[in-house]
């Protein structure tokens, strides 16, 4: 199967449980393929993409980025790792039904898989979309990557100032802001619109981070 039939079999996997488990409220295939598929494909190309063996998933939900990225690389293993099992379970099913034998899920808050010896300072690279705050989100990803690895947020136009915001909490955890890409104009359809921060791994992760479970959300690191 080529890779854009196997997309669209993805898209069509989903919505079909989608039907029975909600996992995105996007029900029209076309805006499907825009907003889920294509923009967790939007990072393909980047160096710390292409370079990366090992790629987190962190509040997969319903399978994004995390899916459409291993369809599209193959050759990349993936942990697609959520809080809530039912979405999980929608992942696994669908990852199943297209032979997609680079995904394992986790079943776990990112706090506490953090702590775990297998996952910590284990990869090359974590991904989030639509997830929380980037203060928060830092806390949540940078644990679990190795140094001179990457961390990239999806994130939204406007997040501008939250970005700045987190530039602390960030430098804590042991990251720096690398780059921030803007989604390339596209004058045929609206921007699916997320801006891509790469944060650079620079130092381990302090032990004391993420704090427990909950309060990276409740109080973001300052
Ligand atoms: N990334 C997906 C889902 C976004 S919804 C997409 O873009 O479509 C946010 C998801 O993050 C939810 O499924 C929620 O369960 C998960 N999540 C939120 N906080 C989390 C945490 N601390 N640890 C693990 N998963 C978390």
């Amino acid at each position: 199967m080529d890779k854009t039939t196997h997309l669209q079999k993805l898209r069509d996997v989903i919505l079909e449980w989608n039907e029975k488990i909600n996992v995105t409220a996007i029900r029209d295939p076309e805006e499907f393929d825009r907003k889920n598929v294509r923009d967790s494909l939007s990072i393909c190309g980047l160096p710390e993409y292409e370079a990366a063996r090992t790629v987190l998933d962190l509040g997969t939900g319903g399978g994004f980025p995390g899916l459409p990225l291993a369809v599209q690389s193959p050759e990349k293993a993936f942990v697609l790792a959520d809080a809530v099992g039912k979405k999980l379970k929608v992942v696994q099913a669908a990852a199943q039904e297209l032979g997609l034998v680079n995904v394992e899920t986790v079943h776990a808050r990112a706090e506490d898989m953090a702590k775990t010896k297998t996952h910590r300072e284990h990869y090359d690279l974590a991904v989030s979309r639509a997830v929380a705050n980037m203060a928060t989100l830092s806390e949540y990803c940078l644990p679990f990557v190795r140094v001179g690895g990457f961390f990239i947020a999806y994130k939204t136009e406007d997040a501008a100032e939250e970005i700045e915001a987190a530039k602390p909490a960030i430098a804590k955890l042991g990251g720096r802001i690398l780059r921030i890409d803007k989604p390339s104009p596209n004058n045929d359809e609206p921007s699916s619109g997320h801006t891509l921060v790469v944060v650079e791994k620079i130092a381990k992760t302090p032990k004391e981070y993420p704090r427990k479970a909950g309060t990276p959300g409740k109080d973001p690191l300052k």
